[in-house]
């Protein structure tokens, strides 16, 4: 206990504690607000084939602009969502507003049926039995396929789920849509979950692809889990491509899609949707690789 290590120590720990706590608090209050007042919006970057550069499909990331603080990172409002019960709601209006981007994309033709959006979903989400139909209602709302929208999970949600978020995962399957396994390699679980869970793809997280091309053993795994992922059907996504040496190196061991600053960073839709014209325009053009965000 604090007490018993001393006066001083106390008060240092206290108080430290106190900013702490206050912070999470001020923070959980904004985040409350942020919903209301349209603080929130969805960023887009683009998932391209590593190869050509060419486009295939979007990640959505969600974007916290406070009024006095300005950008607030996903990595420190989506754990108090969480803690705080808020995930729920922030969840269902980034999944909404994806997918009806999506499908204001697809109807004014920006991209067809061979594009597909990526969204990010917490476990919290998983485990309401609901998931599958509200899904469903909302692709048809928007005139979306299944095909077009994957779901991005942690390794935690199918290592810890209940026999609820099983199910979920099954019949969200079953609708058609892709289930990728996010910051895939991290999660230091038994690799089982794979042939138990309907999952289509796996996400190898930016940890292993920074040290590609120049640390070895990120090399061999990689290759090792480009291999396992191919003998069981999956694809693979490789996450945080920053430079043409880990592209190459991807490239060599077989990943064959990928997304990164190399390509471009998250961005509003107007401007994705700007970039995604070009990036077509070049295409048509024949030149190979679209160019990296600046
Ligand atoms: P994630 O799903 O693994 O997303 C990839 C993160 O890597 C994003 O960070 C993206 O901006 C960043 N990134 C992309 N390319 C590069 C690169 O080349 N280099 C580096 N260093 N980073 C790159 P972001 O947007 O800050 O999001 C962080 C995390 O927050 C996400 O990781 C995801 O776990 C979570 N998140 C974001 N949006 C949502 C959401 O709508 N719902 C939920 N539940 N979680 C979200
Ligand atoms: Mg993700
Ligand atoms: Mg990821
Ligand atoms: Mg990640």
């Amino acid at each position: 206990r604090a007490k018993d290590e001393g006066p001083g120590r106390s008060t240092i720990f206290d108080t430290s504690m106190h900013t702490q706590v206050r912070e999470r608090i001020e923070l959980e209050v904004a985040l409350r607000a942020a919903l209301a007042d349209d603080q929130l919006y969805v960023a887009y970057q683009p998932i391209v084939r590593l190869e050509t550069g060419v486009p295939v499909g979007a990640e959505a990331l969600v974007r916290w602009l406070h009024p006095e603080r300005g950008l607030i990172p996903p990595m420190t409002f989506i754990p108090i969502a969480e803690d705080a019960g808020l995930i729920g709601s922030i969840g269902t209006w980034v999944r909404k507003e994806a997918l009806r981007q999506l499908g204001v994309w697809r109807s004014e033709g920006i991209v067809g049926d061979d594009f597909y959006l990526s969204i990010n979903v917490s476990p919290r989400q998983l485990s309401d039995p609901e998931l599958p139909l509200i899904v469903s209602g909302e692709m048809l709302r928007y005139g979306v396929p299944a095909q077009c929208v994957a779901l991005e999970m942690t390794e935690s949600v199918m290592v810890d789920g209940s026999s609820v978020t099983s199910r979920v995962l099954f019949e969200l399957r079953e609708l058609g849509v892709k289930l990728l396994v996010d910051d895939f390699g991290t999660g230091f679980s038994a690799l089982g979950y794979l042939r138990r869970f309907p999952v289509t793809g796996v996400k190898i997280d930016r940890s292993f692809v920074t040290g590609l091309g120049v640390n070895v053993e990120d090399d061999e795994i990689v290759r090792a889990v480009v291999a396992m992922s191919h003998a069981l059907g999956l694809s693979v996504i490789a996450e945080g491509v920053e430079t043409p040496l880990q592209r190459e190196a991807l490239h060599a061991v077989g990943v064959v899609n990928g997304q990164g600053w190399l390509w471009g960073a998250a961005v509003p839709a107007p401007e994705f949707a700007e970039r995604w014209r070009r990036a077509a325009i070049t295409q048509a053009a024949a030149v190979p690789a679209i160019a990296a965000n600046p």
